[in-house]
């Protein structure tokens, strides 16, 4: 077995070097968890509730910890980072409230002669293959809802998160979930494909539609389920009677919050041309006054760009946006120093030929267009393959669903942006992706549903 280095992206230091899994250790742990599987899920539901409650403890006492190791090899500003793992318990809340109820048995049919049923059944194996962004929601929207449904669970965090992956598996484990219920496999790609090459029962993966692609070949001719969460290039329209200003302020936290490395980051701003210009000027002052910086220090907001490749992706869609004739606001530059830094950057004077209004940046830089209404905002926004989630700030609720209603996306919000609920559904049209986590959807569809007929004999 090789070793997987860790490094800090804010200072490029080595974190740690952990022992990484290889073909035969992953199709090992695959026998294992397979075996595990009729046991976990012939026990009692409140069995399963209680260790996922346990871990919700666990995760509390630790936060400090769990907090450090994230923005330690993520690079996440510490306290983003532990809002992430704060944030998480409201969905295990939700999920250990509703699990039982959502996969119930159900009688939808009874008469004198025949009755018919639904029964919901684990999936068996679920492969977990995870993002490093925020490795607790991505990775906990889909072991946890598997593990209370009776699955057993190989979890394949990030490679750029894998030591949140071993804290995350830790936990379960002291919480009573048993060592072969939930496998962690640690490695980049190639662990993942060789996980694909088990013999599981369904993929869950989240992450960027280049390896989503890759991953929906390799799965599709096993005809097992499958599910993609990837990225997008969120658009949000502020119509001319929005206040320019709150606007302003919730978009350029939506945009730059995670230093922009969020799946449901504000990607696109279509402007009013009546509130354009004010919008803008008080978008840009919010952006100056973010904090870049230390990581580990309680006031940073901007952090380092975790993967380093994204920086040439950055660098690639600012150069193509100034030679397409955009107007520079703030930022643009690579910050020269160790670690992967990038100023935040805002754009106007900025349309659909320029790579930054049409491809995912997935780090702090962003392109507001002026528009001059309704239709044209809602043109531009449906002008994408992706269909992640989308926006309107408006005073006008009716003229927002309106809008909303014509927008191609799996969430769409009306003042406000980059939020997930766990009550929701969390899915993508388009090349956002095929499937959906949370909610009691979100349950389900880690079992399969299983019709009974019964016909009662003589009658
Ligand atoms: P990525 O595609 O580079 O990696 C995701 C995971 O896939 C990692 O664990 C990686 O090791 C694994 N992997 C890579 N190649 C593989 C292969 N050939 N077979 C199997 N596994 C393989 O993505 P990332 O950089 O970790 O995440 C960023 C992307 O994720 C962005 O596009 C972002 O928008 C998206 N994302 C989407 C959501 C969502 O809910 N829709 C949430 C978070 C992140």
């Amino acid at each position: 077995m090789g070793t997987l280095q860790i490094h800090n992206p804010a200072n490029g230091r080595l974190v740690d070097e952990i022992p990484a899994d290889d073909a035969a250790s992953v199709a090992e742990k695959a026998n294992r968890v397979r075996a595990a599987q009729p046991a976990w899920a012939a026990a009692p539901m409140a069995e399963r509730k209680a260790c996922i409650t346990r871990f919700r403890s666990g995760l509390v006492s630790e936060a400090d910890t769990l907090a450090a190791t994230l923005t330690a090899e993520v690079g996440k500003p510490i306290a983003q980072a532990r809002s992430e793992i704060n944030g998480l318990l409201a969905r295990i809340d939700f999920f250990v409230d509703q699990a039982e109820a959502a996969i119930a048995d159900e009688t939808v049919f009874a008469d004198e002669a025949v009755t018919e049923h639904i029964s919901h059944e684990p999936l068996g194996v679920v492969a977990n293959i995870s993002a490093w962004n925020y490795p607790y929601f991505v990775g906990g929207n889909v072991f946890l809802p598997a593990l209370l449904t009776g699955n057993t669970v190989l979890y394949k965090p990030s490679e750029f998160a894998a030591l949140t992956g071993l804290h995350i598996a830790r936990l379960l484990h002291g919480c009573g979930v048993p060592d072969d219920v939930f496998v962690p496999l640690i490695g980049a790609g190639e662990v993942g494909a060789a996980l694909l090459a088990q013999p599981v029962d369904g993929v869950f993966f989240t992450g960027s539609h280049a390896t989503g692609t890759k991953i929906a070949a390799a799965v599709g001719p096993r005809l097992i389920k499958l599910q993609l969460e990837l990225g997008g290039k969120d658009p949000t329209y502020v119509c001319d009677d929005a206040d320019a200003a709150t606007a302003a302020a919730s978009l350029a936290d939506g945009a730059m919050y995670n230093t922009g490395q969020s799946c449901c980051s504000v990607e696109r701003i279509y402007v009013h041309e009546r509130v354009h210009d004010e919008f803008v000027a008080a978008f840009a002052d919010t952006v100056r006054g973010f904090r870049i910086g230390d990581p580990t220090d309680e006031a940073t907001y901007i952090g380092p760009i975790t993967r380093a490749p994204q920086i040439a992706v950055l660098q690639a869609q600012v150069a193509d946006a100034l030679a397409k004739g955009a107007t520079l606001r703030t930022g643009s530059r690579h910050l020269e120093q160790p670690g992967n830094w990038f100023e935040p950057t805002v754009f106007t004077e900025v349309n659909h030929t320029m790579e930054l209004m049409r491809e995912e940046s997935f780090g702090p830089v962003i392109g507001i267009q002026k528009v001059s209404g309704d239709a044209e905002a809602v043109a531009l926004m449906n002008d994408t393959r992706y269909g992640l989630t989308a926006g309107v700030y408006t005073r006008d609720e009716a003229r927002a669903r309106r809008l909303l209603s014509q927008v191609h996306a799996g969430s769409v919000y009306w003042n406000c942006c980059d939020r997930v609920s766990p009550r929701l559904p969390w899915s993508g049209v388009g090349d956002s992706g095929v499937g959906l986590t949370l909610s009691t959807y979100g349950i389900q569809t880690f079992t399969r549903p299983k019709a009974w007929h019964l016909r009662r004999p003589g009658v």
